[in-house]
């Protein structure tokens, strides 16, 4: 598989992200390690460049949500940076992703000290982004090609899980991959916009549930493709 990767990074791309961070916290994103990690991903490189390459300047550090290909999208970078945030990273935290993409939130993570497993339902974005992340500096998630509605019991507990896919419901199976005082935080909703919660189990069988403003994802479906 050919991946074309430009490496124009540096000033003009520096800047664009340096506004894109100015306008996070501007939208209420308040942690520093979320902030300076957006600043340092190089966000461009993400991108389906066959589709999205005459747009890539304009609209790579824009809060917008951009095709990655097999028609699925990077999510907005204040999403991301609101999820990331509710996880409340800390450095060696075992974190599940549901919902690779394009790897941007996984690099997120990876950048942050987490040590991430993330599972992807295409087949076509999962061969892709295993190959691209390694390429550009991001070596060392476990990526699993699957269907994250499992989750992975074979690695749990996991002290935080992350959906980036719009879910119906919370998969059970979630909720008990996570460690005491471990956190989900999960799109919920089938129509246009979905909720934000973010689950903190307490015990075996207590769950703390907090809901958070609207956000738009593509939905989460069952089984691989
Ligand atoms: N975190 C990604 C967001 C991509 S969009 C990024 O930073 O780019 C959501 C992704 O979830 C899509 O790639 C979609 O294929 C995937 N997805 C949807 N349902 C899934 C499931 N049940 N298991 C795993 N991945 C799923």
């Amino acid at each position: 598989m050919q991946i074309h990767i430009s490496r124009e990074d540096e000033y003009l791309y520096q800047g664009k992200r340096k506004r894109l961070v100015e306008q996070l916290k501007e939208k209420g994103i308040t942690s520093q390690a979320v902030l300076n990690t957006i600043l340092k991903i190089p966000r461009h490189l993400f991108f389906d460049q066959s589709t999205e390459r005459p747009a890539l300047l304009d609209h790579a550090y824009s809060d917008k949500a951009l095709k990655i290909g097999a028609g699925q999208t990077i999510s907005h970078p204040f999403t991301v940076a609101f999820q990331t945030e509710k996880l409340n990273i800390t450095k060696g935290d075992k974190v599940l992703e549901i919902g690779t993409g394009c790897g941007y939130q996984t690099a997120v993570l990876l950048e942050m000290g987490a040590k991430v497993f993330s599972i992807e339902r295409q087949r076509e974005l999962f061969d892709k982004t295993k190959i691209f992340l390694p390429l550009i500096g991001y070596k060392g998630a476990k990526l699993i090609y699957g269907d994250g509605y499992k989750g992975l019991p074979q690695f749990a507990p996991f002290d935080k899980i992350i959906v980036t896919a719009a879910a119906p419901y919370i998969p059970q199976d979630l909720l008990s991959q996570l460690v005491i005082g471990g956190i989900l935080v999960i799109p919920l909703g089938e129509g246009e916009e979905q909720v934000m919660n973010v689950i903190i189990k307490k015990s075996g069988t207590e769950f703390v549930k907090q809901a958070f403003g609207k956000f738009k994802f593509v939905p989460m479906l069952q089984n691989k493709e």
